[in-house]
């Protein structure tokens, strides 16, 4: 063997075993106790060996309201590796007019001579004209099994519903699943011109101009127009009881709807605006009312959301704060490095999730949702070996400059957490060791998945 990992907790999905772990080839040979010599001994005693995390929700490198991101395939996946992500799947943009072929290939110049991570793409749809809709088929078939709308008013969703409701119709035809942005724009076009009107500007307002019942609507009207279009939809980043409750109601009735939430719904709260540089915490949707975080904590636990991912997008603080008007206010954030260890800090540790469930939301449901399971999510003979050895005990103060994005300030500046990744490996390989980036930038290959099935 390559490698053998031993003494460790193999936490899965499904279990928990103090085992070793042998690699061969870049992926799992053996798991087992007392496995046999191999070229590199890793101990692993006193830790807890996790499947990669898997996030599907990422803006590596991205333009935005005539920003461009500041990181690129290389820091923000070398951000991903030191926090223990080892796969994500980011969304490929067309430009206006672009082919979903077209947006494909240039989304894989910017990442393949950078990432250091395996990474996956969604293409986006802006234009949902016939064309489009008749490429759909061949992305799918080229692995690229779920596509993603936005519900505002940068995809025109308002004026084009009908044609959008073919996309999601044909995503289902041919095996893939439609990621949906929910927010109604009609209240939130009424509503930043009434802002503006009486000139509450900046980010203090920004919360109540994107308000919980637009997230609702939205996510009301993405279900039922999926149910007459008979195709299963994966609702990105909600944060709020009114966006969770018909989630919850259709998945009763058996209707085939995922939900994702995003760690800034879980550890922060709308109070976070008043602050000064009240900017850096800013995304689409807001932060909410404090009593929200535990909707989101309750909906993860009990399975009515499936996964969190991070919607990672680095900008400077100066980009963050060249916004006026509420509308123009730059969404997004850096969050790739910390995911892994808030969520463990906050979540497991603090008795809100348990460990399964952790290695659940962050790895294996996002692979078996986006057709990567079990080549990545879990820890099996015959996986690939993207493993993460977490140190439970390892007490960290999180600082900016400890951090490996570009953005040049840190969301969660100060806070104190227990337990960190001590080591990241990528198909076999070491990529971090204590912090140090050792996985070389273009290693990370595209993955082509395989089509939706429900799980
Ligand atoms: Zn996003």
């Amino acid at each position: 063997m390559d490698i053998v990992i031993r003494h460790g907790t193999v936490v899965t999905a499904g279990d928990i075993s103090q085992t070793d772990v042998g690699i061969e080839g870049g992926v799992v040979t053996h798991i087992g106790r007392g496995l046999g010599p191999s070229a590199r001994e890793i101990d692993a005693s006193g830790k807890y060996l996790f499947p990669g995390g898997v996030d599907v929700h990422t803006h590596v490198d991205f333009e935005l309201l005539g920003n461009r991101s500041v990181d690129d395939f290389y820091s923000g996946t070398a951000a991903a590796a030191c926090g223990g992500v080892t796969t994500i799947v980011d969304y490929a943009l067309p430009a206006p007019g672009q082919s979903i072929q077209g947006s494909i290939e240039a989304w894989q110049q910017k990442a393949k001579d950078k990432t250091i991570i395996d990474y996956g793409l969604h293409p986006v749809i802006l234009e949902p004209t016939q064309k489009i809709i008749d490429e759909m088929a061949e992305a799918v078939a080229d692995g690229h099994s779920s596509f993603k709308l936005f519900m505002i008013g940068m995809a025109r969703f308002d004026e084009l519903a009908a044609h959008y409701m073919k996309v999601i119709a044909q995503a289902g035809r041919v095996g893939a699943l439609t990621n949906i942005h929910a927010e109604d724009q009609c209240l939130i076009s009424y509503l930043a011109e009434q802002f503006a009107a009486a000139g509450k500007f900046g980010v203090r307002h920004f919360a109540d101009s994107r308000p919980r019942l637009s997230e609702g609507l939205a996510v009301q009207r993405a279900i039922a127009m999926a149910r007459y279009a008979e195709a299963p939809i994966y609702l990105v980043h909600l944060s709020c009881e009114e966006a969770l409750a018909p989630v919850r109601e259709a998945r009763a009735h058996g209707q085939i709807v995922y939900g994702e939430t995003r760690p800034i719904y879980l550890h922060l709260s709308r109070e976070r605006f008043e602050e000064p540089d009240g900017e850096r915490y800013l995304g689409w949707p807001p932060l909410r009312e404090a009593s929200q975080m535990q909707v989101m904590w309750d909906g993860l636990r009990c399975d009515n959301l499936q996964t969190v991912a991070t919607d990672h997008c680095g900008w400077s603080l100066t980009q963050k704060k060249s916004g006026k008007k509420v509308e123009d206010l730059l969404p997004g954030m850096s969050n790739l490095e910390t995911m892994l260890p808030m969520l463990y800090s906050e979540g497991v540790s603090k008795g809100r999730l348990s460990l399964n469930r952790f290695v659940e939301v962050i790895s294996t449901n996002p692979a078996k949702l986006f057709g990567l399971y079990p080549q990545k999510g879990t820890i099996a003979v015959g996986s690939d070996a993207d493993i993460v050895i977490f140190d439970p005990k390892k007490a960290v103060t999180i600082r900016h400059r400890d951090m490996h994005s570009r953005s040049d300030y840190e969301l969660y500046e100060g806070f104190d957490v227990t337990g960190w990744p001590t080591m990241t490996l990528s198909r076999g390989e070491v990529i971090v060791e204590n912090g140090k980036v050792l996985g070389s930038s273009g290693r990370g290959k595209l993955i082509r998945r395989k089509r939706f099935s429900p799980m």
